[in-house]
């Protein structure tokens, strides 16, 4: 039975990876400052504790198979794009994968997963349309302060296997989405925000978005975002991969989708807010070389699924 330790297992993704990987046979151990937001978390250990800690992270360090290191100080565009969190968000995130990698040259897990994000990416204004394949990282101009401590911590993870061995496995995951993500508060992201806008909305009434909803993402749901770790983990591939979606949508038409998926008549209003770089997408090109796959599942299935779970907490 491999045994497994998710750092962020109270994370959206986290908590989906160990109900996965319980599924799976795994003996698995989650470790997070808070426990996992609408559901208890499957794991056979739960450690609640601060992953900035050296001492607490040495509580919870020992032999793994595999260790997915996915927690960090992040949220939607509200919380990374307003500049009010940079400082913590770079402090906080470094701090944790300091700490996690001191360990891991000590007790060398079998696979070293750590989750990067495409917003290391540059803004394709200045340098290219905003479909990112790998080697575009570089020059590097991220948009935001999360964007460079994930792209500061890449590097962080590949000095350590060029110098301690560790065997590396580096994903940029592009807007992940799904059922038991966060929902309100500030952190949560456009998917979330849009459905929770439109369920709210009385019928006939309208829905705000930020900015003029020309800013065009993909998307990539929750399953398919679980079965690319879990491919890239099983293979030799030691660069970081994207994983995302190649289905670009803007705002505006995402808006439109949740709108008609909800049966209603609702008209869409544009203010003012953090919007982020005008486009960004995955090129999915490298990782269907690499692993033989790539994301195909269509778009509005997956927010199909996401805006009845909204719906039904709302309710409850
Ligand atoms: P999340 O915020 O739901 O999960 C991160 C978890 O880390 C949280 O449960 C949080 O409590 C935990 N955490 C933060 N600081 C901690 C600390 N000091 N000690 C212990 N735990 C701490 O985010 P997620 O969507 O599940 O993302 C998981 C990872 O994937 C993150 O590293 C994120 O940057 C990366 N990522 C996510 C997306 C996405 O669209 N969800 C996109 C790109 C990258």
């Amino acid at each position: 039975m491999a045994k497994v330790l998710i750092l962020g297992a109270g994370g959206f993704i986290g908590h989906h990876l160990a109900h996965r990987l319980k599924a799976e046979g795994c003996y698995v151990v989650g470790a997070d400052i808070r426990p996992p937001q609408f559901s208890p978390s499957p794991a056979d250990e739960f450690h609640i504790g601060d992953l900035r800690d050296p001492a607490f992270c040495l509580s919870i360090f020992g032999s793994y198979d595999r260790l997915y290191q996915l927690a960090a100080d992040m949220g939607g565009a509200g919380y990374i794009f307003s500049g009010d969190n940079d400082a913590s968000i770079m402090t906080n995130s470094a701090q944790i994968n300091l700490n996690v990698l001191a360990l891991a040259r000590e007790t060398k897990p079998g696979v070293l997963f750590f989750s990067s994000s495409a917003c290391i990416y540059p803004d394709p204004m200045e340098y290219h349309p905003g479909i990112y394949a790998e080697s575009t990282a570089y020059p590097a101009q991220p948009d935001s302060e999360y964007g460079w401590e994930k792209l500061f911590s890449e590097r962080l993870y590949l000095a350590h296997a060029r110098n301690f061995g560790l065997n590396v496995r580096i994903a940029r995951l592009h807007n992940i989405f799904g059922p038991q993500g966060t929902w309100d508060g500030g952190k949560e992201k456009a998917i979330a925000a849009i459905s929770r806008k439109v369920i709210a909305a009385a019928d006939g009434g309208t829905v705000q978005i930020w900015g003029d909803g020309t800013q065009t993402r993909s998307f990539l749901y929750i399953d398919e975002c679980l079965e690319g770790i879990e491919r890239l983990v099983s293979s030799s591939f030691m660069q970081p991969l994207n994983l995302g979606s190649d289905e670009m949508v803007s705002i505006r038409a995402l808006t439109e989708m949740i709108i008609s998926i909800s049966g209603r008549k609702l008209s869409i209003q544009h203010v003012e807010g953090p919007t982020g770089v005008d486009v960004r997408t995955s090129n999915n090109s490298l990782i269907n070389n690499a692993l033989n796959w790539r994301p195909t599942s269509p778009l509005r299935r997956g927010v199909e699924a996401t805006y009845s779970w909204i719906e039904s907490q709302m309710k409850s």
